[in-house]
């Protein structure tokens, strides 16, 4: 199937996660047992959907080949993964006020408190990196300031280490299966009802079930290449490129795809997504790197000639394939990367129509020669290198007036730094760019 097609297959899995929630509620309105009351009721139907959200949660992070297909990528399969579990949350609040137990065994509430805390905790540490965004203005400036403070900043380093906070999210899975067997043996409806029984007991097996098979089997790896590193360059602006030689059968991805590398450092095996950013056609495989946080800064220092390397992937749905009309392809630093394969690919991956490409950099432009030197002969393709340092902004009203683009008919494709991508689509959306073609790469799951 071509990345094309594959478009529309990719929101037939959000549109099933609508259905089945939808689905699910419905038969808890329809098979209602005489007798519950109907605030109680409520609040366990809040509950059992609460379970629901959290296993189809479990599904979408297992990175198995089917997710990948249905939800366009697993980026966005982790962004769905996100709305499920955080949708999820909010419901135990109506669970927790409305429901009265159902007299099950003593063990029963303490095992809810248990299973809530523990996910709500889990869920709170996973959007504190996102804080900004959720507090209003004034908690804003306070939270800011607090964060002045020595031990507030000991703790928001602690909090914000992704390595840490992976590990402990590992246990999500442990906590959602105390919470479903609280509901198990302490909701009323369960004793008058088998079908809200079996399929509320069948909810909860697959969400455990997938988180099992994540932890266990799925991180043995499917689809692990052996490559081994045959150079290492500084590419500059704390860039590092690798380049990975196949040890057997190459990787094989469309352009723009990225793919979990591992690398050995002193303290074990790493693994973090990286864009391919070479063609699919080249014998080997090119990563960049930038320097972002713990593991690459250290990575830039610890890579070396000889290293082995496995490669697993392909992930990601980030392609020209679809787009019609004029192409903009807009980068902010790394956010290159996946225009450099595209870039690279030219001859085997042409885009249909005109393509203008957008560069922010701040000084250093690590790929530029090479860029300007791939679109030498080709008049259907615009370089523009916007570097800050020298007072150039880039925003979608200069990307627009620059390349002649009319709104209407131009497809945007962006990856790069969060804020830059927020205020480019909020730009291009009042330009008049339908929100349908603007599509964005993301660099962060968290
Ligand atoms: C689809 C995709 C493609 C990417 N392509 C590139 C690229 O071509 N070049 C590049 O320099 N960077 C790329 N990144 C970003 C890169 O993965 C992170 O910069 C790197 O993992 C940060 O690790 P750190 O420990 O240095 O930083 P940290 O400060 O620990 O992490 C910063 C953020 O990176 C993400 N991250 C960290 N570790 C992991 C992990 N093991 N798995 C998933 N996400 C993680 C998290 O969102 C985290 O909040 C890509 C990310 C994604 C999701």
């Amino acid at each position: 199937m071509s990345l094309r097609s594959r478009r529309w297959v990719g929101r037939t899995g959000p549109a099933a996660l609508v259905l089945v929630t939808a689905a699910y509620t419905a038969l808890w309105l329809v098979a209602r047992p005489a007798g519950e009351a109907t605030g109680s009721y409520l609040g366990q139907l809040a509950g059992a959907d609460a379970v629901l959200l959290m296993s189809l949660g479990m599904v979408l992070i297992t990175t198995l080949p089917w997710v990948d297909t249905y939800f366009d990528g697993i980026d966005k399969a982790a962004i769905w993964h996100r709305r499920v579990a955080i949708t999820g949350l909010v419901l135990l609040l109506p669970h927790i006020l409305l429901s009265h137990g159902g007299g099950g065994p003593s063990w029963a509430g303490p095992a809810g408190v248990v299973g809530t805390v523990g996910l709500v905790t889990l869920a709170v540490w996973a959007i504190l990196p996102r804080w900004r965004s959720v507090v209003p203005g004034p908690g804003r400036r306070l939270i800011a300031a607090l964060h002045e403070t020595a031990p507030a900043r000991l703790v928001s380093k602690l909090l914000s280490d992704y390595e840490i906070w992976r590990q402990v999210h590992r246990l999500t899975g442990l906590f959602l299966a105390v919470a479903a067997l609280h509901g198990l043996v302490d909701a009323t409806p369960f004793g008058d009802s088998v079908i809200l029984r079996w399929t509320y007991l069948a909810v909860s097996v697959t969400g455990v079930g997938f988180y099992l098979y994540r932890e266990l089997l799925a991180r043995r790896g499917h689809g692990l290449r052996d490559y081994q590193v045959s150079e290492v360059r500084d590419v500059g602006d704390a860039m590092t490129e690798i380049v990975l030689t196949p040890l057997g059968r190459p990787f094989e991805y469309e352009p723009g795809q990225f793919a979990m590398l591992h690398l050995e450092a002193k303290d074990g095996w790493h693994r973090h997504p990286f864009t391919l950013a070479s063609s699919p056609n080249e014998p080997h495989v090119r990563v960049t790197v930038k320097a972002l946080g713990d593991y690459t800064t250290s990575l830039q220092k610890t890579v070396k000639v000889g290293m082995p390397a496995v490669l697993s992937g392909p992930h990601g749905r980030f392609t020209h394939a679809h787009a019609t009309g004029h192409q903009l392809w807009i980068a902010g630093g790394v956010g290159i990367t996946p225009f450099l394969s595209w870039l690279r690919s030219l001859d085997t991956h042409p885009p249909a129509g005109r393509v203008d490409v957008f560069h922010a950099v701040r000084d250093d432009a690590p790929y530029a020669e090479e860029i300007r030197d791939l679109v030498a002969d080709r008049p259907d393709v615009g370089f523009d290198l916007v570097p800050s340092g020298a007072g150039r902004r880039l925003s979608a009203d200069y990307v627009l007036e620059s390349s002649g683009a009319d709104p209407g008919d131009a497809t945007v494709f962006m990856c790069g730094p969060e804020p830059l991508l927020r205020a480019l689509d909020t730009g291009f959306r009042a330009a008049g760019v339908p929100a349908g073609r603007i599509y964005r790469e993301y660099f962060d799951w968290r």
